[in-house]
């Protein structure tokens, strides 16, 4: 009950790359830059498990970004000449590559940090994607003129790959669509239906996570804008519990989401956000329980995962670790108090 689970992406270590950074420059490259990546997974796969995680994933150590990272295996992008693009509906800038041809997956885009995460863990393991509509909200299009064809292009890639994550052992594959509280409309119109094209076949458990963005300074702005209810998951969740999608990440502890949207998930797994990303605070082993606590009034019990809010990168190594830890404290303080006599 209530195992523990990461939204995705952990700080990279100063040797693998920048650090505080969201698109961090390599330290070095080549064969040098392939081993320190997976040194970097090692290290951080024994940091999970330390702290008493049940699902481990590979913190996403071994891509620049978590769109870009998928990006750089598709052909018909040209990485070559980035160009600046407003994203997330203008809310911050970003040098992103242009699509100008018909997209094909180059190869295995994950394969190696995959199956090293299979082999250097008993647990279960999770790995994020890139979700269609966040990706076609990351790139330039210069080939496909619409959104909707883009995304459902890019659905068809990153089930290929997705499936070959299901054989190399994964045990839940995770979708990331921050998009889909930008574009609520568009989510609930073609979003989902893209992302059940992307988890099309699959076996294994399958995940979306939703969130407010890592805790820079743009979202932070963004977020005072949001007024004092959060609602836009209102809007997406009803065509998400319709959907074959078995689990939906979301973000609770210290956002203004009314606890109440939960609800609208019945019959999905919930990863309730337990761990705020925005702040350099680490949680309490009490607060991560009490807001367990809160969704549980609308979430059964054998249902709700707590989780991160969202991913770990832009923070500290220090404080990363300590708010693992926290979520597993917290976690285990909850079984104690809303687990079966
Ligand atoms: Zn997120």
């Amino acid at each position: 009950m209530f195992d523990t689970t990461i939204a995705g992406s952990l700080p990279k270590p100063a040797w693998l790359a920048e650090t505080r950074k969201l698109w961090p420059q390599w330290r070095s490259e080549g064969a040098d830059l392939q081993q320190a990546k997976l040194d970097a997974t090692l290290l951080w796969i024994k940091a999970q498990e330390d702290a008493g995680l049940d699902v481990i994933g590979d913190g996403e150590m071994s891509r620049q970004h978590f769109v870009h990272g998928f990006l750089e295996q598709v052909d018909g992008i040209d990485f070559a000449h980035k160009v600046e693009m407003g994203i997330r509906n203008d809310r911050y800038k970003a040098m992103v590559p242009q699509v100008v041809a018909p997209l094909s997956l180059k190869g295995r885009v994950h394969a190696t940090e995959a199956r090293f995460l299979r082999a250097h863990t008993q647990r279960r393991i999770k790995f994020t994607l890139p979700g269609p509509m966040t990706i076609v909200d990351t790139v330039a299009d210069r080939h496909y003129g619409d959104r909707q064809a883009l995304a459902f292009a890019f659905a068809e890639l990153l089930n290929q790959e997705a499936l070959a994550l299901q054989a190399d052992g994964i045990d839940i594959v995770q979708f990331d669509e921050p998009a889909f509280n930008v574009y609520m409309a568009d989510a609930a119109a073609w979003g989902v239906k893209a992302l059940e094209r992307a988890a099309r076949g699959l076996t294994c458990t399958t995940a979306v996570h939703i969130c407010y963005g890592y805790g820079i300074q743009a979202n932070d702005d963004w977020k005072k804008t949001l007024g004092g209810e959060w609602r836009q998951y209102e809007q997406v969740f009803p065509a998400l519990a319709a959907s074959s999608i078995q689990q939906v990440s979301l973000e609770c502890f210290h956002s203004h989401v009314p606890p109440d949207l939960m609800a609208l998930l019945k019959g999905k797994d919930v990863m309730v956000g337990v761990i705020d990303v925005a702040s350099e605070q680490i949680e309490s082993a009490e607060e991560v329980a009490d807001t367990i606590g809160r969704a549980l009034q609308f979430v059964p019990r054998e249902r709700l995962f707590p989780c991160t809010n969202c991913g770990l990168a832009p923070m500290s190594r220090e404080v990363a670790l300590a708010k693992l830890q926290a979520l597993a404290q917290g976690a285990a303080l909850a079984r104690q108090r809303y687990g079966a006599p």
